[in-house]
């Protein structure tokens, strides 16, 4: 009999995949009105001398297609400031390419790279887009657990667990520190460890870096970019969006090498073509002029860090204060033995305060007891989640 019914005939190519975590969490703290600390983004806004040059780019003239690229002057201020802050030479005509958000460069270098039945290594927690992107190049996801030490925090990399996992099947590996969501982030010895495991082999590395410029006490972020060893098989993803407190505006960059940048270019080519001209060009300036901004933000979110960590003291819940990115990861375990997807809503719904469940960044089910906080919100905000979550 003829079936009548399209959505039946419809083989999905990714049967697992459903609404992302971020969204479904702002949606139902939107619907109940709860504090909202689930998916990350700034409650304030980006610096007005940035706006400015903006609102002046979409006065002036600038509104029609940018090169497929990115306009010129903003990967020119890009390569300066990878040779001033990564020591790194790139060449802004073939090795970097504007997209849109890091979430386009990571999808577009998963396709470029990743063929049918290519391993792909991820690291787990992992970001929610690496896998779906994997999948739809016809890879496998090799999942890697980070290893903790005896209290459960200071996720690392096991580099035994990493050498048994790659096999001449493996095509790529992906890294995220400063990472999301533990704020783990790597050491210069962790870059040497990476280049003698990948030494003898054919694999490439994605590195998606986005949170490169939040990183406390006195850590300095050890980009991919800066190793000489490993520069030749790596990708390295940012996004303007953590940088300059605008996750909506979606401008994010990908730095290769000349080869993988054309392969990058190809995929990007006919998933966006190009990225929004007048923010590219407001961007590109306010880069070049305003190397200070970013310089401070370091001590701008340690400060957030160091306020929510001592707002929360003398509650139940334990912690180890973020290194890197504007997520506090807290664990209830000496609060109730839900499951951190129950409890998430539970107290989104009861309590008011929204989070992210860690277990959803896990391929394996693992019995976790932790929730993640985004603190890249104003005092008055953090103070009112914390008073919430001190009185549990
Ligand atoms: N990677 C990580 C680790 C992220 O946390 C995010 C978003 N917060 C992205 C990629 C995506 O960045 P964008 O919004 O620029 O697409
Ligand atoms: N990266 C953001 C987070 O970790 C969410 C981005 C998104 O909603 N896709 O919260």
């Amino acid at each position: 009999m003829k079936n009548n019914n399209r959505s039946n005939l419809i083989t999905s190519k990714l049967p697992d995949v459903g609404t992302s975590i971020f969204a479904e969490m702002s949606r139902l703290a939107a619907d109940t009105n709860a504090i909202n600390l689930s998916q990350g983004f700034p409650s304030f806004d980006p610096p007005e001398a940035l706006l400015d040059r903006i609102s002046y780019h979409l006065h002036n003239g600038d509104n029609q297609y940018a090169p497929m690229a990115g306009v010129p002057a903003l990967r020119d201020a890009v390569a300066r400031k990878t040779q001033r802050l990564y020591d790194r030479t790139a060449n802004p005509e073939s090795e970097i390419t504007i997209c849109s958000g890091a979430t386009e460069g990571i999808f577009s270098a998963i396709q470029a790279i990743v063929r049918r039945g290519d391993e792909v290594i991820v690291f787990d927690p992992a970001y929610d887009s690496y896998e779906p992107s994997i999948t739809l190049a016809g890879g496998i996801t090799r999942h890697n657990a980070l290893r903790v030490d005896d209290k459960g925090f200071d996720f690392a990399i096991d580099w035994q667990l990493l050498e048994d996992t790659i096999n001449r099947n493996t095509r790529l590996i992906i890294l995220n520190f400063p990472h999301n969501p533990t704020g783990a982030i790597l050491q210069r010895r962790d870059l040497d460890q990476l280049a003698t495991l990948v030494r003898n082999t054919d694999c490439y590395l994605l590195s998606d870096e986005v949170y490169e410029h939040i990183i406390f006490d006195g850590e300095v972020h050890q980009s991919l970019l800066s190793h000489d060893e490993l520069w030749p098989r790596t990708m390295v993803i940012s996004s303007f969006g953590k940088t300059f407190h605008a996750t909506g505006w979606k401008v994010g960059y990908c730095i290769a090498p000349q080869e993988l940048s054309a392969e990058f270019r190809k995929v990007h080519q006919f998933v966006t073509f190009t990225v929004n001209t007048p923010v590219q060009y407001g961007i590109a300036n306010f880069l070049d002029s305003s190397p200070e901004f970013y310089a401070r933000l370091p001590a701008f979110y340690e400060e957030k860090r160091d306020l929510f960590c001592r707002l929360l003291e003398g509650s139940r819940f334990s912690l180890q204060p973020a290194r890197s990115t504007f997520f506090q990861v807290l664990d209830y375990a000496d609060i109730s033995d839900e499951t951190d997807t129950e409890l998430a809503i539970r107290w989104t719904r009861e309590l008011g305060v929204a989070s992210i469940p860690l277990s959803v960044f896990y391929d394996e089910p693992i019995a976790a007891t932790r929730l993640r906080f985004c603190f890249a919100k104003d005092s008055a905000i953090l103070e009112a989640a914390a008073k919430k979550l001190r009185a549990i």
